[in-house]
């Protein structure tokens, strides 16, 4: 069965206060078949650790260091992320390679020492506006998803989340139509990709941008789309839960 997984993405928001916000979230999802993730900054991480513990939602970090150690001051590893019980990573956030200048070689270092590491990459993919303008958005992802993900053989514990950039942040999403184009478009690569038949047919392929209790059972009703990576509206259980929720009855 497809492994259908919402994701909180906290960006740089969030202080000790902040966990109280999980709390409602632990006790609503405590039956879900739905897995659910919060990526919080990497100052929370431990505590909210032991928040969570005994529950059905993980914690994850928002991004990693390609190496396992060495001399990188204030970069953090995978292998670190592990250590304390983290159990997903953000690879690729057009954030990080926007601000950061991530290139899809960097991505894929990082995925792959995640993946090294125990912990499941989840690698954003997703065209800019102009990208979509010039009609090269299905060029653009497929360069992403091909460079950016590491060679595994199989790819059960790999996540990919299309995230087109001019959806983040903005209140705008994608036409139903454009995100199963794109979802399909994703769903043949990693079949090129991984074959076999734990491969790229049972990758979970994520939507981000924009998600809200508004428009998320549209979203999660489209075929290929495995779940949800949420930013803004997953800072609050009152928004997040709801999102959750519709995942879980999708
Ligand atoms: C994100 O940053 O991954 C994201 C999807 O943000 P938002 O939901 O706020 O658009």
């Amino acid at each position: 069965m497809q492994i259908r997984l919402i994701a909180g993405n906290w960006k740089m928001n969030g202080t000790s206060d902040s966990l109280r916000e999980i709390t409602p979230v632990i006790e609503a999802t405590m039956e879900f078949h739905s897995a659910v993730l919060i990526c919080t900054p990497f100052t929370l991480i431990d505590r909210a650790i032991t928040h969570v513990r005994g529950s059905r939602v993980t914690i994850g970090a928002q991004d990693c260091h390609p190496e396992a150690k060495g001399p990188h001051t204030g970069d953090v590893s995978a292998q670190m992320l592990a250590e304390i019980g983290a159990t997903h990573v953000i690879t690729g956030h057009s954030e990080r390679r926007q601000h950061h200048r991530e290139t899809n070689a960097l991505v894929r270092d990082k995925a792959t020492s995640a993946l090294d590491a125990g912990l499941v990459p989840i690698v954003c993919v997703g065209e800019t506006q102009r990208d979509r303008d010039a009609g090269k958005a299905l060029d653009i992802v497929s360069g992403q998803v091909r460079e950016s993900l590491p060679d595994v053989p199989q790819s059960g514990s790999v996540v990919v989340a299309y995230e087109p950039v001019w959806a983040i942040g903005t209140g705008r999403t994608p036409s139903l139509g454009d995100i199963a184009e794109m979802h399909a478009h994703i769903r043949r690569l990693l079949v090129e990709k991984f074959p076999g038949s734990r491969g790229g047919r049972q990758t979970p392929i994520l939507y981000g941008g924009s998600v809200t209790a508004n428009n998320a059972a549209e979203i999660f009703s489209a075929a290929n789309v495995d779940g949800g990576l949420v930013g803004g509206a997953s800072l609050r259980a009152r928004d997040f839960l709801p999102i959750c929720r519709i995942l879980e009855q999708a």
